[in-house]
Parts: C-alpha cells; structure tokens; sequence
C-alpha cells in the first residue's frame, strides 16, 4: 500500500513495561520493541538505543511519550515534561521529554492513558467521539478521558484512578495505595489483586473479584457523572487477562447508576474493551506523535 503517513516514534513508558513503537498506523507497525520498567537510568537508556538506531535507519517524523503519571505537562513550567512525585521507587522527578530534544523533531508528551484514548478515538472503538474515556486497570489503576476533545488538563494531569469510592458491605480490607490505601487503585490494581489473594494462580471464579469489579464499577459511576463520556474503554494487563471482568464491571455501574439522566442514552455497550486491544497503549503514543504534527 503507498501511504503518505508520517513515520512516528512512540513509546509507551508503563510501570512494569515499556514499549517502544515505530510506525504510521495500526497496520504499518515498522517495529515494536518491550523492555521490562526497572531504574530509570538502565530503562531510559535502552531506549535511547533503541530510538537512535530507529533514527539512523529510518528517520521519523515526531515523538510520542504515553507515560505513566503524575506528569509535569504544563508548558510554563521549567520541570515541564518530567514524571513527578510517582509511588514508583527511583522515578520521580525523571526528566523524560527533554531526554528526546536532541532528534528535532516535534515532541508530544501526556499520560499513557490519554494517548491509548487519543488511540482509540483514531483507530478503535471510540472512532470520531469527542467525548470518551480510556481506563487502565494494569501495575496501577490510571484514566485518560477526553472532554470536548480535549484531555482534562489543570493544574497537573487528572489522577482520576485515585478517587475514593464506596466499597462493598461489609468489606474493609485496607487496601495498597501508598497514598490512600483504599482508592480505587488501592483496591484494583493488579498489585491489590496479588496482595488480596496471596502466592499462586487467580481463579477466574475467586470471590476476590466481586470488590475488585465494584471498585472499577464506582469509578465508571462517577466518570459518567461527572465526564458525560460517550463511550469507556477498560484496557490494561488486569483486564484484558480476566475474562467478564469488564461485563461484570458494566453490569454493577449500571445498577449503582440506577437510571439517572447522565446514564439515560448510553448504549448497552457503552462499557468495553479497547478496539485496538493490548495495543491501545503502543498505538497511543503514535497517536500523541501524531497530534504533535498538528500542533
Ligand atoms: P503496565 O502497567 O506496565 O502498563 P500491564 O497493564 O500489563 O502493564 O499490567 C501489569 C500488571 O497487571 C502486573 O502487576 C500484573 O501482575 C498484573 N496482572 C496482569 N494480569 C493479571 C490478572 N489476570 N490478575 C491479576 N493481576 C494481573
Ligand atoms: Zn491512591
């Protein structure tokens, strides 16, 4: 197929993986590259590699950086561009966009999960809405979501995996967030998972899952509430590794929603996979790359 696409080069920066991406679309994926998340300076500099071979042999046209959060992403700051304050040991305070200056291209930085609904909104289930939002449920539990086509951005990026939500009854496990224990990352997020089961293989039947689907299921309650979402995509290890868990999850905010007129004209299906499946958040970056391009 000749294609006038631009080239672009995109990584996506996860708390266990990263994966480096070069191509013009979800069909023309030139490479892919997963590196496993450790220290910044070892992670960071197999990246390098990767993108300075990408640009002798190829060249590309921009840069996209999906990344795990809090992100500094306002223009006028001098930390503009580096993760902040993360629970992740050794990453906070990592410069990570000025790290790419250097090639001269066009630069596009935003949280994973804006570039995977960006992603979407391009490529999969969300084609041409406006209005959307993308959750991660993976190393930790993130929200990009799309208002009027553009992404919640105020004083800092939205944390919205980091809302309290109410719990099931009767259910007082404390949680794992660092920060607040029982948010909903706290309590879904694949750490929580491993944390509430104990060692060895998850059935796909543990009753451990009904509050891990109602944390979620209070989370896309209060999205719809608050966002008027069109369409919300569940992506991410957790996710897309449990079967009917993102059923599950639709069916409980349904009920908890109860009809109320934010929930009134949503589709059956508003509630699902990413259509771009486990390359939402690869192809996210492209997306954001992309984006840069029309700035
Ligand atoms: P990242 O957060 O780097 O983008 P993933 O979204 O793939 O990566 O999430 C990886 C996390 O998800 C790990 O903590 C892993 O243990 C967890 N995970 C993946 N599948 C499952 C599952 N079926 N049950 C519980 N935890 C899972
Ligand atoms: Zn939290």
């Amino acid at each position: 197929m000749v294609t006038a696409a631009p080239l672009i080069a995109g990584i996506e920066i996860g708390g266990t993986k990263c994966i480096c991406i070069l191509a013009r679309s979800p069909e023309e994926i030139v490479e892919q590259v997963r590196l496993d998340t450790r220290d910044p300076a070892t992670t960071l500099g197999e990246v390098d590699a990767v993108f300075d071979r990408w640009h002798r042999d190829h060249g590309f046209a921009s840069i996209g950086i999906g990344s795990f959060g809090p992100l500094e992403l306002n223009r006028a700051s001098p930390d503009f561009g580096t993760i902040v304050s993360t629970p992740k040991p050794g990453w906070s305070d990592t410069p990570i966009a000025s790290r790419f200056e250097h090639f001269g291209v066009p630069i596009a930085l935003d949280t994973d999960v804006v570039g995977a609904a960006r992603a979407e909104q391009r490529w999969g289930a969300a084609r041409g809405m406006t209005d959307l939002a993308y959750i991660t449920v993976g190393t930790g539990v993130g929200v990009g979501a799309l208002v009027g086509d553009r992404p919640i951005l105020g004083r800092g990026n939205a944390e919205m995996g980091h809302m309290r939500v109410s719990r099931l009854p009767g259910d007082d496990w404390p949680g794992v967030c660092r920060f607040h224990g029982d948010c909903v990352e706290g309590l879904a997020c694949g750490g929580a998972i491993a944390a509430r089961h104990g060692p060895g293989p998850i059935a796909a039947d543990w009753p451990g899952w009904a509050p891990v689907e109602n944390a979620l299921a209070m989370l896309v309650h209060n999205l719809v509430v608050t966002l008027q979402p069109q369409q919300i995509l569940i992506g991410g290890g957790v996710a897309s590794s449990q079967e009917g868990l993102i059923d599950a999850v639709r069916r409980r905010a349904v009920e908890s929603l109860a009809g109320y007129y934010t929930a009134r004209d949503l589709p059956d299906d508003f509630v699902i996979a990413p259509g771009l499946g486990t390359q939402a958040g690869p192809l996210g970056a492209i997306a954001l790359g992309l984006c840069a391009l029309q700035r």
